[in-house]
């Protein structure tokens, strides 16, 4: 007998085991995850009384049907909504998030800086020919060097002039100039797509745990990564077995999946950043009224950092810190995390606290490079497997930017057509 095999135990593998067996209840479902828990990136750290996620996981539903299936999946977890407070550390001072609509908090001579750039922002008749270029022809050469830039290069680590101007889709806050005017005004407030956003007291885990929940015993099996996919004999091959089957769904990265299939593809437009997260537990309370901070400073080792604390107001400084990487960079982890807390006292977010726990993490691939080769390569490629019956879903599947909303309303629509 055949069986529907899905490769990983993410959020968008768990996702689709889940749709498939609600529209095929009885179906052979089995799901392989080369790592010994399920969960992906979207994986729960607790220690010494501390509550870290792999990397800071907000979510923010905008289908009220999914975020409702997810919750009657979690009872008596304690899932909280927060109002986000976010600022961006510049020359020492905190300027609210988004940098764009509040170029009036800057001090004076920046601001009109940023504001004669914005008004003789260079146009041209033809569309812009990558990310950097967007940023100046949008929003002109003041904000785009003093953040736009130097963050986002922090963060993708690359020259964001290799980029597809789409490259960060709907996660962009763009905003033309009555925007960041109107946003002057006082008491006015800028909008975006997350100013709220919920999380469970149990860590983004409590979400895998949901999506877990349903299915039979024995449907994932950890510590068993796929080695090799045999199109023709249609099985998937793993350390402990052979497997028959009639569909794949994949959220392995895509160019992996290419390999494992031996469909010939071009491995070099895959390319992407990685990001070292150090999760850092204090003996006293720090900062409040801050959820997360970025940081354009190029001086310094991270691009953003968040407080744990101040989510579940507890009385400890729980804090993620985010360092962006070329995907071929070593870490020297001790080092660099002296270095973090170095950085730290500088910024003034650690002063007289003591670090008394600590861990990392580093998600390699974390963010993909997405331009014009990638988005090419990917459809050509997608459509290649999916031809082959193997469906390539998920953020890395994709070779996208998501959120885990995302990736459960692509596998759900994919239980749906297939
Ligand atoms: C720094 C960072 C911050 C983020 N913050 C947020 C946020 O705040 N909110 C939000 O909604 N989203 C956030 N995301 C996005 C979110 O993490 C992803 O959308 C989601 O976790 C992706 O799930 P996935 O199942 O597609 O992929 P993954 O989580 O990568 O899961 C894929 C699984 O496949 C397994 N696998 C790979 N190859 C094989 C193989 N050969 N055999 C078997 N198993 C294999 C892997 O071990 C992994 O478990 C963030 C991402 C990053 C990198």
């Amino acid at each position: 007998m055949s069986a529907t095999v899905v490769i990983g135990a993410g959020v968008s593998g768990l996702g689709f085991a889940n749709w498939w067996r609600e529209r095929h209840p009885g179906a052979e479902v089995v799901v392989l995850e080369r790592e010994a828990e399920a969960g992906g990136y979207c994986r729960t750290v607790v220690q010494d009384g501390f509550i870290w996620d792999y990397s800071g996981h907000f979510f923010h539903f905008k289908d009220p049907s999914l975020e409702a299936w997810l919750r009657a999946r979690m009872p008596g977890q304690d899932i909280r909504t927060i109002e986000k407070l976010s600022f961006i550390r510049y020359a020492g001072k905190d300027i609210d998030f988004p940098f764009q609509k509040h170029i009036h908090q800057l001090p004076h001579a920046e601001f009109l800086e940023c504001l004669v750039e914005l008004y003789f922002r260079p146009t041209g008749d033809a569309p812009p020919a990558s990310f950097g270029e967007m940023l100046y022809r949008r929003l002109g050469k003041g904000i785009t060097d003093k953040f736009l830039r130097p963050y986002n290069e922090k963060l993708y680590a690359i020259d964001l002039d290799k980029l597809d101007v789409d490259a960060m889709g709907r996660f962009f806050p763009h905003a033309d100039i009555a925007d960041i005017i109107a946003n002057m005004r006082p008491g006015a407030k800028a909008t975006s797509y997350n100013a709220t956003f919920t999380y469970p007291a149990g860590g983004a885990i409590q979400y895998i745990h949901a999506l877990l929940r349903d299915l039979p015993p024995g449907t994932v099996a950890c510590d068993e990564g796929v080695t090799a996919i045999d199109l023709r004999a249609r099985e998937v091959v793993t350390p402990r077995r052979r497997i028959a089957f009639d569909r794949i769904v994949s959220s392995a990265p895509l160019p992996a999946l290419a390999k494992l299939c031996g469909i010939p593809h071009d491995a070099g437009v895959f390319s992407s950043n990685k990001v070292l997260v150090f999760n850092l537990g204090f003996d006293r309370k720090g900062m409040r009224d801050v959820h997360w901070m970025y940081f354009p400073d190029r001086a310094l080792s991270f691009y953003r950092v968040g407080w744990y604390d101040n989510i579940f107001a507890s009385d400890r400084m729980s804090l993620y810190v985010e360092i962006g990487a070329t995907s071929d960079a070593t870490f020297d982890v001790a080092a660099l995390r002296d270095r973090v807390l170095a950085d730290l006292r500088r910024e003034r977010i650690v002063t007289d606290q003591r670090l008394v726990s600590h861990h990392h993490v580093v998600l390699d691939p974390a963010y993909v490079h997405i331009t014009r080769a990638s988005l090419a390569e990917t459809t050509r490629l997608r459509a290649a497997l999916a031809a082959e019956g193997v469906h390539s879903v998920g953020r890395y599947g994709g070779w996208t930017y998501c959120s885990i909303e995302d990736n459960l309303l692509e596998t759900r629509a994919l239980a749906q057509t297939l």
